[in-house]
């Protein structure tokens, strides 16, 4: 089966040549109606002229007539008076130049006269004597068809035939010879529109006067068409061809009595010329419509065909049914919006997903700025290259005043030092883990931190970004703080436990060994303490400890260090004490003591007093337990002294 295929250009030029079919349409039904309400006009207008020009041609020859009838009724007619009738005749010829003569006419055919002769000439033979016996006969006026003038052949003339009565009988009739060219005249070219043209035609059919070159064709048959109108009498619109041949439509009707009939036609061009104007003027705008549709289809299909050149080269590139640079025809068109359509919505998918990625990475750049620990990379030279929104918080900087900077503007000065000890070392091995730094924060307070890290690397192995998580240690640090604090307290009292004591004294003979400052320290024991938890309970005990212990922090300077050893056991390191001084605090401390009274549960109050070995650090003391040595030696004395007493250890050279 052959299918047709047609261009893209053909279609569009078959949809703008459909486009215009209901126009045409439209104006061809127009047009239609217009034809006919135009023909209803003219039709109109052609009754109306032949009516008029009927009445006028009536009207002429009716006056004709009436000339001949006041001379027929003179009184030289009525006694047949000829030389009178003469004279009168030729007065009213003199005064008619439409009028070519006056014939008095006897029953036999003879003339009496005529007037463009002398009275007693004898005249040339009658023309159509049936006509005056007619009139004689009728008594009536008669009109004849159109003959030659007997004393001018060339000239076509017509005769009135009017008959004298007398005392009731006609035997005389007077005939008036009137011009053709007058007649014609009446319904002249001038009188009637433009190409129009009327006749006249006698009862016999033949032309008495036409308003087109009249020489030509009066005398002549009129058509038969015309005859037939006259004929038949019903049909007096009707359509034919002229002498001359042009077609017409027509309209006859009688002018004088029976005797002749007026015929006026329109020339079927005049008819039709409104309607061909018409026609000519929508065959000019279908044209123009036409061509300026095919000139802009034209353009229309090559911008197109341009576009889809692009689309085919994007689209088509692959397609062996495609080749370049051809006509693209619509079904491949179509294949090629399909696969655009494809694409579109390959591409609206691809954007979703891609709005989803752009989602994710939002969500993604949200976590890294708002986790809970701070993030940063750092550049092979420790700058800071990134960091996120809650690092920048601690810090008190916006991302542009950090980006760029050493990461060890951000930190103290203890941190500084150990960051720059260990970055190098993480730049070899590619990875740290929990490295404690402490942050100066943007409020000036430094806060601890857990650093952790590792190293982006080139191919070559060369730092490129560290990937460093930060967490706060700060309740870390505030709680190894606090068990650091603990471990080294004295539940009960408050005070420094033993362990804090052996670290303050370490701390305290490391600065005497440096310095060459005095160390002294106080042993204290409560004196018969048993007997204060036998008499009074434990818990009484437990608040003679208290009481001791803050009444120590109330008497001791600032510089000494009290603690707990155990049991009610105190002991207190003097910095920058020498021996007298501290036997004096000792001796001091003791009095006071022994005047502090203790209030315990049931409103009772008890007292007690303390004993204290006093001894010095020497040189020689490579440890405090020497120094404690010798202080629990002169503590034991002192019990054994009598209790509430002090005692001092002699050093080794006193
Ligand atoms: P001395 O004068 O010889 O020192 O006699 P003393 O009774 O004080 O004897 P010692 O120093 O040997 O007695 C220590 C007593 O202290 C033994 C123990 O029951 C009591 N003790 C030790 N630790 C506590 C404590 O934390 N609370 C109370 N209430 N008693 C304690
Ligand atoms: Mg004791
Ligand atoms: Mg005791």
């Amino acid at each position: 089966m052959n299918t047709v295929r047609l261009s893209l250009r053909a279609w569009l030029l078959l949809l703008a040549g459909l486009s215009t079919l209901p126009l045409l349409l439209l104006a061809l039904s127009v047009l239609w109606s217009y034809k006919n309400d135009q023909q209803q006009v003219l039709l109109d207008r052609l009754k109306t002229r032949t009516e008029l020009l009927a009445q006028s041609v009536g009207e002429r020859v009716k006056t004709a007539v009436g000339t001949l009838q006041g001379i027929a009724e003179s009184n030289a007619a009525m006694t047949l008076d000829v030389p009178t009738l003469y004279a009168h005749a030729q007065r009213v010829v003199a005064h008619n130049p439409d009028l070519r003569a006056i014939t008095l006419v006897n029953d036999q055919g003879g003339r009496l006269f005529l007037t463009s002769l002398p009275l007693d000439a004898p005249a040339p033979s009658l023309n159509a004597p049936e006509l005056v016996t007619e009139a004689l006969r009728t008594q009536s006026p008669n009109v004849s068809g159109p003959f030659a003038s007997p004393l001018r052949p060339a000239d076509k003339v017509v005769a009135v035939t009017v008959p004298i009565v007398r005392d009731g009988t006609a035997t005389h009739a007077l005939r008036m010879i009137l011009s053709t060219a007058s007649i014609s005249d009446m319904i002249d070219e001038r009188r009637l529109p433009p190409q129009w043209v009327a006749g006249i035609a006698d009862r016999h059919g033949t032309l008495v006067a036409r308003s087109r070159a009249p020489e030509r064709f009066v005398g002549q048959r009129v058509t038969n068409e015309f005859i037939n109108a006259v004929e038949t009498n019903h049909r007096l619109i009707f359509e034919g061809v002229t002498l001359d041949g042009v077609p017409t439509l027509n309209h006859v009707l009688p002018a004088v009595g029976a005797d002749w009939f007026l015929g006026v036609g329109v020339p079927k061009t005049v008819l039709n010329k409104p309607v061909n104007d018409m026609l000519t003027r929508i065959a000019l705008v279908a044209a123009l419509w036409i061509s300026l549709s095919v000139v802009a289809t034209r353009l229309f299909a090559g911008y197109l065909t341009r576009q889809m050149g692009i689309v085919v080269s994007v689209f088509g590139r692959d397609d062996p049914a495609l080749p370049a640079g051809q006509a693209i025809r619509v079904q491949e068109l179509w294949d090629i919006l399909q696969r655009f359509w494809l694409t579109k919505e390959a591409e609206s998918a691809a954007r979703s997903d891609l709005s989803t990625v752009a989602l994710q990475r939002d969500e993604v750049q949200d976590l890294y700025d708002r986790a809970p620990c701070g993030y940063h990379s750092l550049d092979h030279e420790g700058r800071v290259l990134r960091m996120n929104l809650t690092e920048l918080g601690w810090l008190g900087l916006t991302r542009e005043q950090a980006v760029g900077r050493p990461f060890t503007d951000f930190l103290t000065e203890e941190s500084q030092v150990i960051f720059r000890e260990r970055f190098p070392q993480f730049v070899r091995d590619g990875t740290i883990k929990d490295l404690e730094l402490e942050l100066m924060r943007g409020t000036g307070t430094p806060m601890p931190v857990l650093v952790s890290a590792t190293a982006i690397k080139d191919a070559a192995g060369r730092l490129v970004s560290t990937r460093t998580t930060v967490f706060d240690n700060t309740d870390q640090k505030m709680m190894e703080a606090q068990l650091e604090r603990l471990a080294r307290t004295d539940v009960l009292t408050s005070l420094g436990n033993r362990r804090d004591f052996y670290e303050q004294a370490a701390r305290e003979i490391a600065h005497a060994k440096r310095h060459g400052d005095p160390l002294c320290l106080l042993l204290m024991d409560i004196d018969h303490f048993k007997k204060i938890n036998d008499g009074f309970g434990h818990a009484a005990g437990d608040e003679v400890l208290r009481k001791l212990s803050r009444s120590l922090g109330a008497a001791l300077r600032e510089t000494d260090l009290p603690a707990r050893l155990g049991g009610e056991e105190f002991a207190v390191l003097m910095p920058r004490t020498s021996t007298e001084h501290a036997v004096a605090v000792a001796e001091r401390l003791r009095h006071t003591l022994e005047n502090t009274a203790v209030e315990i549960e049931g409103g009772q109050t008890l007292r007690f007093t303390v004993s204290i070995g006093v001894s010095t650090w020497q040189n020689s003391d490579a440890e405090v337990d020497a120094t404690l040595q010798r202080a629990d030696e002169a503590l034991y004395r002192a019990k054994h002294g009598g209790r509430n007493r002090v005692e001092w250890a002699p050093t080794a050279s006193a």
